[in-house]
Protein backbone atom coordinates (compact mmCIF):
# COMPACT_ATOMS: atom_id res chain seq x y z
CA UNK A 1 0.00 0.00 0.00
CA UNK A 2 1.19 3.37 -0.78
CA UNK A 3 0.01 7.11 -0.11
CA UNK A 4 0.42 9.81 -2.77
CA UNK A 5 1.36 12.59 -0.39
CA UNK A 6 0.69 15.37 -3.47
CA UNK A 7 -1.96 14.76 -5.43
CA UNK A 8 -4.21 17.52 -7.24
CA UNK A 9 -7.26 15.16 -8.01
CA UNK A 10 -9.45 18.22 -7.68
CA UNK A 11 -8.36 19.40 -10.79
CA UNK A 12 -10.36 20.21 -13.74
CA UNK A 13 -8.05 17.47 -15.61
CA UNK A 14 -9.62 15.06 -13.99
CA UNK A 15 -13.47 15.90 -14.32
CA UNK A 16 -13.47 13.57 -16.95
CA UNK A 17 -12.25 10.20 -14.69
CA UNK A 18 -11.83 11.09 -11.46
CA UNK A 19 -13.34 8.66 -10.23
CA UNK A 20 -12.24 6.16 -12.36
CA UNK A 21 -8.45 7.74 -12.08
CA UNK A 22 -9.27 7.06 -8.23
CA UNK A 23 -10.07 3.05 -9.65
CA UNK A 24 -6.92 3.10 -11.28
CA UNK A 25 -5.00 4.00 -8.18
CA UNK A 26 -6.66 1.69 -5.56
CA UNK A 27 -6.49 -1.47 -7.80
CA UNK A 28 -2.50 -0.61 -7.99
CA UNK A 29 -2.44 -0.62 -4.25
CA UNK A 30 -2.88 3.77 -3.90
CA UNK A 31 -4.55 3.24 -0.76
CA UNK A 32 -4.88 7.37 0.16
CA UNK A 33 -4.27 10.30 -0.98
CA UNK A 34 -3.77 14.17 -0.37
CA UNK A 35 -5.47 16.66 -2.81
CA UNK A 36 -3.35 19.66 -2.50
CA UNK A 37 -4.72 23.21 -2.40
CA UNK A 38 -3.09 25.99 -4.39
CA UNK A 39 -5.44 28.61 -4.30
CA UNK A 40 -8.63 29.60 -1.95
CA UNK A 41 -10.85 27.96 -4.90
CA UNK A 42 -8.61 25.08 -5.06
CA UNK A 43 -8.52 24.29 -1.64
CA UNK A 44 -12.14 24.35 -1.39
CA UNK A 45 -12.41 21.73 -4.35
CA UNK A 46 -9.77 19.66 -2.59
CA UNK A 47 -11.90 19.83 0.91
CA UNK A 48 -14.82 18.74 -1.40
CA UNK A 49 -13.01 15.89 -2.51
CA UNK A 50 -11.71 14.51 0.57
CA UNK A 51 -15.87 14.43 1.64
CA UNK A 52 -16.75 13.14 -1.05
CA UNK A 53 -14.12 10.29 -1.43
CA UNK A 54 -13.21 8.25 1.31
CA UNK A 55 -9.20 7.39 0.16
CA UNK A 56 -8.65 11.34 -0.11
CA UNK A 57 -7.29 13.79 2.37
CA UNK A 58 -6.65 17.34 1.57
CA UNK A 59 -4.36 20.30 2.37
CA UNK A 60 -5.43 24.13 2.19
CA UNK A 61 -3.33 26.54 0.99
CA UNK A 62 -1.78 29.25 -1.55
CA UNK A 63 0.85 28.69 -3.95
CA UNK A 64 3.50 31.42 -4.39
CA UNK A 65 2.19 32.28 -8.00
CA UNK A 66 -1.15 33.20 -6.09
CA UNK A 67 0.60 34.97 -3.28
CA UNK A 68 -0.94 38.05 -4.83
CA UNK A 69 -3.83 37.15 -3.39
CA UNK A 70 -3.13 36.76 0.55
CA UNK A 71 -4.38 38.86 2.53
CA UNK A 72 -6.21 38.91 6.11
CA UNK A 73 -9.59 37.82 4.51
CA UNK A 74 -7.75 34.73 3.15
CA UNK A 75 -6.22 33.92 5.50
CA UNK A 76 -9.51 34.27 7.58
CA UNK A 77 -10.99 31.60 4.61
CA UNK A 78 -8.03 29.05 4.95
CA UNK A 79 -8.17 29.18 8.81
CA UNK A 80 -12.13 27.97 8.10
CA UNK A 81 -11.05 25.41 5.55
CA UNK A 82 -8.43 23.41 7.88
CA UNK A 83 -11.18 22.99 10.21
CA UNK A 84 -13.07 21.16 7.72
CA UNK A 85 -13.11 16.80 8.41
CA UNK A 86 -10.34 15.57 7.14
CA UNK A 87 -7.76 18.28 6.45
CA UNK A 88 -4.21 17.88 7.35
CA UNK A 89 -2.21 20.49 6.00
CA UNK A 90 -1.44 23.64 4.79
CA UNK A 91 -0.05 24.15 1.71
CA UNK A 92 1.16 24.02 -0.77
CA UNK A 93 3.07 27.42 -0.14
CA UNK A 94 6.12 28.28 -0.50
CA UNK A 95 8.67 30.55 -2.97
CA UNK A 96 8.41 29.92 -6.99
CA UNK A 97 11.69 32.68 -8.13
CA UNK A 98 11.71 30.21 -11.64
CA UNK A 99 8.00 32.14 -12.85
CA UNK A 100 8.44 34.52 -10.90
CA UNK A 101 4.03 34.96 -11.11
CA UNK A 102 4.36 37.47 -7.87
CA UNK A 103 7.35 39.95 -6.83
CA UNK A 104 9.47 37.79 -4.14
CA UNK A 105 8.70 39.94 -1.35
CA UNK A 106 5.27 39.42 -1.44
CA UNK A 107 5.71 35.66 -2.08
CA UNK A 108 8.10 35.42 1.10
CA UNK A 109 5.50 37.69 2.94
CA UNK A 110 2.80 34.59 2.11
CA UNK A 111 4.90 31.83 2.81
CA UNK A 112 5.96 33.27 6.34
CA UNK A 113 1.85 33.91 7.35
CA UNK A 114 1.44 30.22 6.29
CA UNK A 115 4.34 28.76 8.20
CA UNK A 116 2.77 30.77 11.21
CA UNK A 117 -0.64 29.28 10.13
CA UNK A 118 0.57 25.83 10.30
CA UNK A 119 1.86 26.59 13.70
CA UNK A 120 -1.22 27.84 15.05
CA UNK A 121 -3.44 25.14 14.03
CA UNK A 122 -1.08 22.70 14.96
CA UNK A 123 -0.61 21.11 11.03
CA UNK A 124 2.08 20.25 8.87
CA UNK A 125 3.17 22.23 6.12
CA UNK A 126 3.22 21.13 2.33
CA UNK A 127 6.07 23.57 0.69
CA UNK A 128 6.45 24.39 -3.10
CA UNK A 129 9.93 25.12 -3.51
CA UNK A 130 11.53 26.15 -7.29
CA UNK A 131 14.69 27.85 -7.89
CA UNK A 132 14.86 28.82 -3.95
CA UNK A 133 16.26 26.70 -2.11
CA UNK A 134 18.38 28.76 0.38
CA UNK A 135 15.57 31.31 0.62
CA UNK A 136 13.37 28.46 1.51
CA UNK A 137 14.91 26.79 3.43
CA UNK A 138 15.88 30.65 5.77
CA UNK A 139 11.92 31.66 6.02
CA UNK A 140 11.57 28.02 7.48
CA UNK A 141 14.31 28.81 10.18
CA UNK A 142 12.87 32.21 10.54
CA UNK A 143 9.61 31.50 11.54
CA UNK A 144 10.28 28.22 12.95
CA UNK A 145 8.50 26.03 11.35
CA UNK A 146 7.31 22.61 13.28
CA UNK A 147 6.51 19.86 10.93
CA UNK A 148 7.27 20.39 7.11
CA UNK A 149 7.30 18.23 3.93
CA UNK A 150 9.23 19.67 1.05
CA UNK A 151 7.33 18.76 -1.53
CA UNK A 152 8.42 17.22 -5.28
CA UNK A 153 12.28 17.91 -3.92
CA UNK A 154 14.45 19.55 -6.31
CA UNK A 155 17.12 20.96 -4.41
CA UNK A 156 20.82 19.21 -3.81
CA UNK A 157 22.23 17.25 -1.21
CA UNK A 158 23.76 19.44 1.06
CA UNK A 159 20.08 21.07 1.79
CA UNK A 160 18.59 17.15 2.12
CA UNK A 161 20.93 16.71 4.65
CA UNK A 162 20.34 20.25 6.40
CA UNK A 163 16.57 19.20 5.94
CA UNK A 164 17.25 15.85 7.20
CA UNK A 165 19.06 17.74 9.86
CA UNK A 166 15.78 19.60 10.94
CA UNK A 167 13.61 16.50 10.69
CA UNK A 168 11.63 17.87 7.66
CA UNK A 169 10.05 15.02 5.37
CA UNK A 170 11.55 14.97 1.63
CA UNK A 171 8.81 13.81 -1.17
CA UNK A 172 10.11 12.38 -3.93
CA UNK A 173 7.84 12.86 -7.26
CA UNK A 174 7.96 11.77 -11.07
CA UNK A 175 11.59 12.89 -12.08
CA UNK A 176 13.59 10.61 -9.90
CA UNK A 177 13.20 8.36 -12.96
CA UNK A 178 14.35 10.80 -15.40
CA UNK A 179 17.53 9.81 -17.02
CA UNK A 180 19.26 13.01 -16.27
CA UNK A 181 18.02 13.42 -12.74
CA UNK A 182 21.10 11.74 -10.48
CA UNK A 183 21.42 13.89 -8.43
CA UNK A 184 17.94 13.24 -7.25
CA UNK A 185 18.48 9.23 -7.30
CA UNK A 186 21.92 10.31 -4.92
CA UNK A 187 19.49 11.80 -2.41
CA UNK A 188 17.51 8.70 -2.62
CA UNK A 189 20.35 6.63 -1.93
CA UNK A 190 21.34 8.31 0.70
CA UNK A 191 17.60 9.45 2.34
CA UNK A 192 17.04 9.38 5.82
CA UNK A 193 14.57 6.46 5.24
CA UNK A 194 12.25 7.99 8.06
CA UNK A 195 11.19 11.13 6.49
CA UNK A 196 10.79 9.59 3.34
CA UNK A 197 7.40 10.08 1.10
CA UNK A 198 6.25 9.68 -2.17
CA UNK A 199 4.14 12.05 -4.33
CA UNK A 200 2.67 12.60 -8.00
CA UNK A 201 2.34 16.07 -8.03
CA UNK A 202 -0.29 15.14 -10.82
CA UNK A 203 -1.25 15.75 -13.09
CA UNK A 204 1.98 17.09 -13.74
CA UNK A 205 5.25 15.81 -14.02
CA UNK A 206 5.00 12.01 -14.93
CA UNK A 207 6.95 8.97 -14.23
CA UNK A 208 9.55 8.67 -17.51
CA UNK A 209 7.09 5.89 -18.21
CA UNK A 210 4.44 8.44 -19.04
CA UNK A 211 6.17 11.41 -20.33
CA UNK A 212 3.98 13.63 -22.40
CA UNK A 213 0.67 12.82 -20.64
CA UNK A 214 -1.39 13.69 -17.83
CA UNK A 215 -0.01 12.59 -14.59
CA UNK A 216 -2.05 10.41 -12.10
CA UNK A 217 -2.10 8.72 -9.02
CA UNK A 218 -1.53 5.05 -10.32
CA UNK A 219 1.44 6.62 -11.66
CA UNK A 220 3.12 6.88 -8.62
CA UNK A 221 4.07 3.10 -8.64
CA UNK A 222 6.87 3.77 -11.36
CA UNK A 223 8.08 5.83 -8.97
CA UNK A 224 7.60 3.83 -6.07
CA UNK A 225 9.68 1.09 -8.12
CA UNK A 226 12.52 2.95 -8.54
CA UNK A 227 13.13 4.60 -5.50
CA UNK A 228 12.58 0.69 -3.85
CA UNK A 229 15.44 0.03 -6.39
CA UNK A 230 18.08 2.69 -5.02
CA UNK A 231 17.59 1.82 -1.83
CA UNK A 232 17.54 -1.85 -2.45
CA UNK A 233 14.53 -2.42 -0.83
CA UNK A 234 11.53 -4.75 -1.98
CA UNK A 235 8.48 -2.72 -3.55
CA UNK A 236 6.29 -3.68 -0.53
CA UNK A 237 8.89 -2.67 2.46
CA UNK A 238 8.99 0.65 0.61
CA UNK A 239 5.11 0.57 0.71
CA UNK A 240 5.09 0.12 4.47
CA UNK A 241 7.65 2.61 4.98
CA UNK A 242 6.10 5.41 3.31
CA UNK A 243 3.11 4.74 4.54
CA UNK A 244 4.11 4.77 7.98
CA UNK A 245 5.93 8.22 7.57
CA UNK A 246 2.95 10.13 5.85
CA UNK A 247 0.54 8.67 8.53
CA UNK A 248 2.87 9.85 11.19
CA UNK A 249 3.13 13.38 9.62
CA UNK A 250 -0.33 13.72 8.53
CA UNK A 251 -1.66 11.59 11.12
CA UNK A 252 -3.90 9.85 9.11
CA UNK A 253 -5.72 6.83 10.36
CA UNK A 254 -4.42 3.50 9.57
CA UNK A 255 -5.00 1.86 5.81
CA UNK A 256 -7.64 -1.22 5.59
CA UNK A 257 -5.23 -3.84 3.95
ZN1 LIG B 1 1.59 20.85 -6.34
Amino acid sequence: MFIDTHAHIQMREFDPDRAEALGRAKAVGIGLMIAVGYHLAASRKAVEAAQRYPQVYAGVGIHPHDAGTYDDAAEETLRDLAKQPKVVAIGEAGLDFFRDRAPRAVQADAFRRQIRLARELDLPLIVHDRDAHQETMQLLKEEAAQEVLLHCFSGDLVMAEEAWRRDYYVSIAGPVTYPKNETLREIVRKAKTDRLVLETDCPYLPPQAFRGQRNEPAHLLHTAQEIAGLLGMRLDELGRLTTENARRLFRLPPLEQ
